[in-house]
């Protein structure tokens, strides 16, 4: 079942949101060459703590797997889900990064893929392509539009460029819950799925791999690669359906 949010619940939803997003701006200035995985998600940790807000992912449990940290990092051909470590970023890499918040009982979740240094044109256009399909997908959270409209603007602009988007692994609701129905996949016809109403809170989030689509779990129960070893870009928005336009509840994130 698809939760309506009220306008109250929204004022809420966007607090837990901005602190997503104020996370977010004190890691990017962390991100460099030489960092671990490991510093960059401690320091989130501190971050949202001391902003008063949980980390949404620590302790997070899909069966017996329990996430041990408060972000997921995810270097190159991880596709997200990635486990904070003593990986040191290298220049010439991308890095995914995805945070959730959880504040006064209420959830936001983002994402976003960096540059370390430079990198070659492939992961450039990989970060921008799959950037641009986060937008795509936006523009059609809409009143009136369907569900499904938002997973085919993504999947049409992804595979259009030559990517392809990842299947297991899908965008949701969220507000209070983490993980809330609809589920978001990122492929999709149009004029299919629920009907989009106003006040219902999607965090839509593409994931789209430079190479083939086909991904596999690590033995750490948690990371997500892409099995032909390419590299492999995610990018979220947490959004209310809104007539007209969608509102960005983690405006400023990318
Ligand atoms: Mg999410």
């Amino acid at each position: 079942m698809i939760h309506i949010k009220s306008e109250r619940e929204l004022d809420h939803i966007r607090e837990s949101c901005r602190l997503v997003v104020e996370a977010f701006r004190m890691a990017e200035g962390l991100i460099a060459e030489g960092i671990t995985t490991q510093e960059i998600d401690k320091a989130v940790e501190v971050f949202i703590k001391k902003a008063g807000g949980r980390p949404a992912f620590k302790g997070y449990r899909v069966g017996k797997a329990v996430f041990p940290a408060s972000s997921c990092i995810s270097v190159e051909s991880e596709v997200v889900h990635g486990i904070p470590g003593r990986r040191k970023l290298q220049k010439g890499e991308i890095v995914s990064v995805d945070v959730g918040v959880e504040y006064e009982g209420y959830f936001g979740d983002g994402a976003k893929t960096y540059a370390v240094g430079p990198i070659d044109d492939l992961r450039a256009r990989l970060m921008r392509v799959t950037l641009e399909a986060l937008y795509k997908g936006i523009a059609k959270a809409v009143k009136g539009n369907r569900l499904q409209d938002i997973s085919s603007a993504i999947q049409v602009h992804a595979e259009s460029n030559g990517f392809s988007v990842v299947r297991e692994l899908v965008g949701h609701g969220t507000g209070r819950k983490l993980h809330e129905d609809p589920q978001i996949p990122n492929y999709g016809k149009p004029n299919a799925g629920p009907r989009l109403r106003t006040g219902m809170v999607l965090a839509i989030e593409p994931m789209v791999n430079a190479g083939k689509e086909d991904v596999r779990t690590q033995h750490d129960e948690w990371t997500v690669v892409a099995k032909d070893g390419l590299p492999s870009a995610h990018f979220e928005h947490t959004v209310v359906v809104r007539e007209g336009e969608a509102e960005i509840l983690t405006k400023g994130l990318c």
